[in-house]
């Protein structure tokens, strides 16, 4: 990992119509996720607290005793979804404040897959890499590299779960929560209609395009869900996005509009990749370059396999068995 910038709370902390906007950093070239804070009546709302590291934990002291903010004053936190970058400050800030956390039943489903008793997904996700062409070589630095981010999600918190279409108070307001699966399973958007605000997390970021990764035995075409998802938002009014990474943007609805457009292309570029048969690897490397670090190919490859599925699924790809009857390679139908 690389050496994470130290932000100080003068540029980290920046006060919105909506929520006070942290910016907390990460070791990795994301540089910062944000989290929200929204007072309400009795105490803080807390949203994404970001990953657990020294100098996350070293911001959030310092920009909670700047805001005026103790402990105690925060009475819930709340995340839009399970990805490290969001949730693995939760425990600690439980420790911390005795506030629940809240998460939607599929995202506390993952929290276990990855990182509950014996980390099953690790195993799972590291045969899904062999038997789409990821060399030997790299499979053992994969396991070191995923089970590095135990630390960085620890203390685990106990959640409390968001049912399905539950209407949820952020702050003094009540939002809607909905479940925008693609980016994540089990993603959730907080929507408060009377203002048109939203607090999207990953599901559409300004700038960049968030990650749709296939995990085994979770969504079997996370593709399809997350073009779904975007689809159904599109025309949501929205006057103000707060989003999980860069800055908070208005045009949430163009965004979710050209980040469908991005994956037509990017299925297009696959497909043509795949005019003679590869592994989703070999297409993987095509597409993104052989210089990725271990993270970014960890990412990189799962986005490889899901849209590799999607065209599957719409019959535009075959799939087939390597000839060492393991291997799955795709070919263009
Ligand atoms: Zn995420
Ligand atoms: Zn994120």
């Amino acid at each position: 990992m690389e050496t994470q910038a130290v932000l100080h709370t003068k540029q980290a902390v920046i006060r919105r119509e909506h929520a006070i906007q942290v910016k907390v950093p990460l070791p990795f070239p994301l540089r910062w996720v944000n989290a929200y804070l929204l007072r309400g009546g009795d105490g803080w709302t807390l949203i994404d607290p970001g990953l657990r590291t020294a100098a996350a934990e070293a911001l959030w002291t310092q920009a909670l005793a700047e805001l005026g903010i103790g402990w105690r004053d925060i009475d819930r936190i709340v995340l839009t979804h399970h990805h490290p970058d969001h949730y693995g400050l939760a425990g600690w800030f439980q420790e911390r404040t005795g506030a629940p956390v809240l998460l939607s039943g599929t995202g506390l489903e993952q929290v276990k897959l990855l990182w509950g008793e014996g980390e099953p997904m690790t195993a799972r996700l590291l045969e899904l890499f062999r038997r789409h062409g990821m060399p030997e070589e790299q499979l053992a630095p994969m396991r070191e590299h995923m089970d590095s981010f135990v630390p960085l999600v620890s203390p685990q918190p106990e959640v409390t779960v968001i049912a399905r279409g539950e209407r949820i108070r952020l702050g003094a307001a009540e939002y809607e929560a909905l479940e925008m699966p693609g980016h994540a399973a089990g993603h959730l958007c907080f929507y408060r209609r009377e203002e048109e605000v939203v607090f999207c997390g990953d599901h559409v970021l300004p700038q960049i395009s968030p990650n749709v990764s296939y995990l085994p035995g979770v969504d079997e075409n996370p593709l399809a869900s997350y073009l779904a998802s975007l689809d159904s938002v599109r025309t949501l009014p929205v006057r103000m996005a707060y989003p999980g990474h860069r800055e908070p943007f208005s045009r949430f609805g163009e965004r979710a509009a050209e980040l469908i457009r991005h994956h037509g292309e990017r299925l297009e570029t696959m497909l043509a990749m795949a005019a003679s048969p590869k592994t989703a690897y070999d297409v993987c490397r095509e597409a993104f370059g052989d210089k990725l670090s271990l993270h970014q190919l960890r990412f990189a490859l799962s986005e490889t396999i899901a849209h590799l599925i999607w065209l599957r699924e719409a019959g535009r790809a075959a799939e087939e068995t390597g000839a060492d009857g393991a291997t799955v390679l795709y070919r263009r139908r």
